[in-house]
This record gives C-alpha cells, structure tokens and sequence, in this order.
C-alpha cells in the first residue's frame, strides 16, 4: 500500500489523464510553508496558476514551474481593480478546455468565505475535470500563530467561523446569541467594524470574562496581535486601522494569548500581501475581459 502512495506522489504522475482540468487548492493563510504537499505537487507541474491576492508571493515565485503562466484574479473589498468572478470562470473553463492543468489557489481554505461554489458550478456546467483540495483556514493558522487554542479544554467546546461583513442584516437577537454563547467565536472579514461589533456585544451583556484578541496578517512575518479584555478593548483600541487582512477571536480562550504567545509581534506596518492594483507578481498577465 505504502507503494501506491508513494506512486501517486511522484510528480510525473498527471491528474485527469493528462487532459485538461482544474485543481481548487487551499494556499494556506501567509506563510507558504503552510501549503499542504498534495498542493505543492500540483503546483510543480502546473501550466496555469490562478491566485487569489491572499497567497504569499513565495509561494508563486518559488513553487511554480518557470514556464506556468500566473494570473492573479484578487479581489479586494471597496477597491477598483477586483476582477470580477465572471472573468476567473472564463478563465478556469479557456484554460482547461485547451487541455492546461490549471491550479486555481485560494488564500486560506478553498471553502471558507469563498467563491469556490460559482467556481463548482461554473466547472460542472462546462463539464470540466476538478478535484479540490483543502488548505488551512486563516482561524486555524491564526490561532496556532497566536498560541490560542480555539477549544481548549474548560474554556469552549465549539469555535464558529463567522463574518460581521455585511452587519446590517444582523439583527439585535443574533448579537444577543453571541454574546451569551460560551463558544468561541471567530469573525473573518470584520476589522472595519470592529468597534460597532463590540459595542454590540457590550450592549447585549457578554461576560466580562470574554477575551477579545485582533491578529493582523497572520503567520506572516508581519502578524501582530492586539489583545485584552472585551470590556476594556475599546479604551485602548477604538479608532484603530489595521494592515488586511485581519482576523479577530473573541471568547474566554483569547485570553491564553498570554500566557501561550511564541511569535513576537512584528513593529512592522508593512502589508505582507500586496494590494490590489500592485504589479509584484513576477508574471502578471491580467486581461480586462469584462
Ligand atoms: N478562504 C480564506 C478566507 C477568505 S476571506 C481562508 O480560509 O482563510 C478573507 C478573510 O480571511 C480576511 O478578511 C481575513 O479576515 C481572513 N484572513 C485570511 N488570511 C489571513 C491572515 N493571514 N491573517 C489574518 N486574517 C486572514
């Protein structure tokens, strides 16, 4: 059996019998070492890669091919230049239909806050060969950077991913639930309302034993993390701007931080990914289809 895997781990060995097909692959939250193997195999042997703005230039640079040609198809809240999720299923569907393994890489996980479903009907409609692969989540790499653990034991027995992104449709008894909820609550998306979110949640009555920690670009050598009580987090904090991306904790572990923290901060503002707009990718080969 050992054999076997081996095999299939070759590089040589090509995905949907050499003909054309797209990879949905997870590049993990920043630091490039965090790219499972299976995503780095395919990477390796890849004719197109179509990146996301959340994956480490590194990660582009170092483990593609020299010939595979890179697009990067960011998208950026609030800023021009996004491109729009149309033109990146043109693309997966033109590359795969003239036979080219394409990778299509996401920050984090491929399924968490992400497109990947128009992606997943774009590819079956047009009857294209997929496999997807999954990628650590920036919760998961957040948490394990800031030395928090999501569950630990008499501190939370459940974690939930959520996003504040679109906080008008969130009415006063959802922010009632989360402030009871001794679960451990991890908001993506959501620096921008930071202070309304916690107002919020001061209104609704959460303990004062919730801990609040804010993780600027994590797992990067950039990341820094502001922490502290939520009753008092606002005195310091209010006001605050923070480097995208950005992923907030809240609930009794975000205390650990302190006790467990291994990373120092960063002093540095610097943004670790480059904004939408930039041209630092060393083949940047984005038509304006739309
Ligand atoms: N699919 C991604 C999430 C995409 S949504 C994943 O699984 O991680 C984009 C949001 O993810 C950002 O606004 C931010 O809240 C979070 N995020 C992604 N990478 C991050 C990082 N390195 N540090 C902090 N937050 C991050």
């Amino acid at each position: 059996m050992s054999a076997n895997i081996h095999k299939k781990n070759e590089p040589s060995s090509l995905p949907f019998k050499g003909q054309g097909g797209v990879i949905l692959a997870g590049a993990g939250p920043g630091d490039p070492e965090l790219l499972t193997i299976k995503t780095l195999r395919y990477l390796r042997i890849a004719d197109v890669v179509i990146a996301d703005r959340l994956v480490s230039d590194v990660i582009l640079d170092e483990y593609t091919r020299k010939e595979a040609l890179i697009l990067s198809v960011g998208k950026q809240s609030g800023k021009d230049g996004s491109t729009p999720q149309s033109v990146i299923n043109e693309l997966l569907v033109d590359y795969a239909r003239q036979g080219k393994l394409v990778v299509r890489l996401k920050g984090g996980d491929v399924s968490i806050f992400s497109n990947v479903l128009d992606e997943l009907q774009t590819l079956t409609e047009h009857k294209i060969n997929y496999e997807i692969i999954p990628g650590v989540t920036a919760a998961l790499g957040a948490a394990a950077y800031a030395g928090i653990p999501l569950t630990a034991r008499g501190y939370s027995t459940a974690v939930r991913f959520l996003t504040c992104y679109q906080q008008d449709t969130l009415t006063p008894a959802y922010w009632q639930e989360l402030a009871g909820t001794s679960d451990t609550l991890v908001f993506y998306m959501s620096s921008a309302p930071l202070d309304e979110m916690i107002d919020k949640l001061l209104e609704q009555g959460i303990g004062k034993d919730k801990w609040l920690a804010v993780i600027e670009q994590a797992t990067t050598q950039q990341q820094c993390v502001h922490h502290g009580p939520i009753h008092e987090y606002l005195l310091a904090h209010r006001g605050m701007t923070y480097t995208s991306p950005t992923l907030i904790i809240i609930g009794k572990v975000a205390a650990l931080h302190q006790s467990f923290q291994w990373l120092p901060n960063s002093q540095s503002k610097e943004p670790y990914f480059k904004p939408i707009g930039s041209d630092s990718l060393k083949n940047l080969i984005y038509a304006d289809r739309a």
